[in-house]
C-alpha cells in the first residue's frame, strides 16, 4: 500500500540545512566570523528569494500591488526599503477577515500531510493571538538560532537543563527545548511554570541533576534563589548553574548567582535574532537568518545608523510563513558594520529600548494596557475607566489595573478579586486590581483635560 503523506525524516535535508545555518558550536568559529562582503552576499541572494516567495502569498502580493513594488526590484540590500513593511494591527486585520490563519501564512493546513507544519501562536495577551504555521524546515532552522543563543549564554552540550517555560499554544518553551534537545543534545527537564511543577521542586530537581540552567524569566529564577534560601540552600554555590535569563535584572540576577547575563533579542514569528557577545557592545544579528533595519517609528522610513526607531525584520530563512519587513515596534538602533572584539562582523543592535506603541512586558509576558481594560471592564458593575501602572514591588514587577464603580466600598474587595481572577485566566499572569470612587483616575486618566485619555503608566 502506497502512503500518501510524508514524514519528518522524508520532508528536510538536515546536511544542506545545516550548511544553509551552521549549529554551534561550529557556527561561533565559522559563520559567525566571516567578513562583511561575504555576510551581505548571502543575504542579497536569500532575500531575492524571499521577496519573490512572499509575493505567492496573498497578503504580500496585496500589499506590494498596491505599493507598486515588484519582487524583480530588488537589486541591492537598499532596494527591501522599497517594499511595504507592515505592522500587527496589519496582521490582526489579516486574521480578521480570513480566520483563523489570516492570509500571510506560506503554508496551509490542507497540504499538512505533505508538508508537516506545526502551529504555534502569540501569546493571547493582545486582544487576538496570532498564529504561524511552521514547516519542519523552519522548526529546525529556528531551533539552530536558539541552540546558538543558548550556547552563547554558556549552555553545552550534554548539560541537563530545566526548562520553567509554559508549554502552551506559545512556541517559546518548544523552541528552548527543541534547540536543547535535537542541536545541543542537552537533557531537559520539562518542568514547566511553577503552576505546574512547584518553586521547591524545581529548586529539588536543579540540585539533583545538577541543572546548569533553569530557563525562565529572571523574575522567577530570583524568586527560586529565595526560595532556596528559604531551603537554607545559597543561590551562588548550592546551584551548578553555568548560564543566567536573557531577561530580568541584570544587576540583581549577576549579583545573586555569580554568572553574567547576556542579553538577547527575538519574538514569536521568527523566534531568536540577536544575542549579546561577551564584549556587551550591542546584540550580533544572526544575519544568515535575517535583516534587521530599523525605521522612524512614525513615518516607517530607514533611519541614519545610530538612531532610534522602530526595528523592521525580514527573515531569510524559512520556507513556510515568511516576514518580509515586519515593523515589530520594538526600539532600537542599528550600528555601524564593524568588527567586533568578539572577532565578529556580524551587524549589532542596540539592546531594546521600550515600545514604539505602548506594548508592556510583564514578567516575560506581552500585554497592551488596552487588553487589560477590555478583560477587566467586562463586569457591568464597574464604569467605563481604566487607568493600568506598571510597578516595581518586593523586586518584582507588578501591574496594577485601576477600575471605578458607583457600587458601595463595602464591594470593592470583592470586585477587585473576581476581576483579578478574570485576568488571570487571560493573561496568565497575575494583574492586581485596585477599585475606587468614580473620578477617581481623572488625574491619571486625564479623560476631562486631554484630547485623549491616558491609560497607562510604567513606573519601574
Ligand atoms: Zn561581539
Amino acid at each position: 500500500m502506497s502512503k500518501k503523506f510524508r514524514r519528518l525524516h522524508e520532508v528536510l535535508d538536515y546536511q544542506a540545512l545545516m550548511r544553509a545555518h551552521v549549529p554551534p558550536p561550529e557556527y561561533f568559529e565559522s559563520d559567525y566570523l566571516i567578513g562583511p562582503e561575504a555576510i551581505e552576499k548571502r543575504q542579497l541572494e536569500r532575500l531575492k528569494k524571499k521577496v519573490a516567495a512572499a509575493y505567492q502569498v496573498p497578503f504580500y502580493k496585496r500589499r506590494f500591488d498596491a505599493a507598486g513594488f515588484h519582487p524583480d526590484q530588488v537589486k541591492s540590500l537598499a532596494d527591501l526599503s522599497r517594499a511595504p513593511a507592515y505592522r500587527v494591527d496589519d496582521i490582526r486585520k489579516s486574521i480578521e477577515a480570513n480566520p483563523p490563519l489570516g492570509d500571510y501564512q506560506g503554508a496551509s493546513l490542507e497540504n499538512a500531510a505533505e508538508e508537516p507544519l506545526r502551529v504555534y501562536m502569540s501569546g493571547a495577551t493582545t486582544g487576538a493571538a496570532r498564529p504561524t504555521l511552521y514547516t519542519h524546515w523552519d522548526r529546525e532552522a529556528g531551533a539552530i538560532l536558539t541552540a546558538r543563543a543558548l550556547y552563547a549564554q554558556g549552555i553545552r552540550p550534554g548539560d541537563v537543563v530545566i526548562n520553567a517555560w509554559a508549554y502552551s499554544t506559545h512556541n517559546g518553551a518548544f523552541s528552548m527545548d527543541e534547540a536543547l534537545h535535537r542541536w545541543l543534545s542537552c537533557v531537559v527537564l520539562t518542568t514547566g511554570t511553577g503552576n505546574v511543577t512547584s518553586s521547591r521542586r524545581q529548586v529539588e530537581l536543579a540540585r539533583q541533576y545538577k541543572a546548569t540552567a533553569i530557563l525562565t524569566t529572571g523574575d522567577y529564577l530570583l524568586h527560586l534563589a529565595d526560595v532556596a534560601r528559604e531551603m537554607g540552600l545559597d543561590p551562588k554555590k548550592d546551584f551548578n548553574l553555568k548560564a543566567l535569563p536573557n531577561i530580568g535584572d541584570r544587576e540583581k540576577l549577576e549579583e545573586t548567582f555569580g554568572l553574567p547575563v547576556y542579553q538577547s533579542y527575538g519574538f514569536h514569528e521568527v523566534q531568536w535574532v540577536a544575542i549579546e557577545c561577551p564584549a556587551r557592545q550591542g546584540l550580533h544579528v544572526f544575519e544568515d537568518a535575517f535583516i534587521a533595519e530599523v525605521v522612524d517609528k512614525e513615518t516607517g522610513e530607514p533611519v541614519p545608523e545610530g538612531t532610534l526607531g522602530s526595528l523592521c525584520i525580514t527573515d531569510l530563512y524559512k520556507t513556510g510563513s515568511s516576514q518580509v519587513r515586519y515593523n515589530i515596534q520594538d526600539l532600537s538602533a542599528l550600528m555601524p558594520r564593524e568588527k567586533c572584539a568578539c572577532g565578529s562582523w556580524l551587524r549589532r543592535i542596540a539592546p531594546f529600548a521600550g515600545r514604539a506603541d505602548n506594548m508592556v512586558k510583564l514578567r516575560g509576558v506581552n500585554i497592551w494596557p488596552e487588553a487589560i481594560g477590555e478583560v477587566a471592564l467586562q463586569d457591568h458593575r464597574l464604569e467605563n475607566e481604566y487607568f493600568v501602572r506598571a510597578v516595581r514591588q518586593a523586586e518584582r514587577d507588578e501591574m496594577i489595573a485601576h477600575v471605578t464603580t458607583r457600587a458601595p466600598a463595602s464591594q470593592y474587595e470583592e470586585i477587585a478579586r473576581s476581576t483579578e481572577g478574570r485576568l488571570k485566566e487571560r493573561f496568565g499572569v497575575r494583574i492586581l486590581v485596585e477599585v475606587s470612587a468614580v473620578d477617581s483616575l481623572d488625574a491619571w486618566t486625564e479623560v476631562k483635560t486631554a484630547p485623549k485619555p491616558k491609560r497607562f503608566k510604567d513606573e519601574r
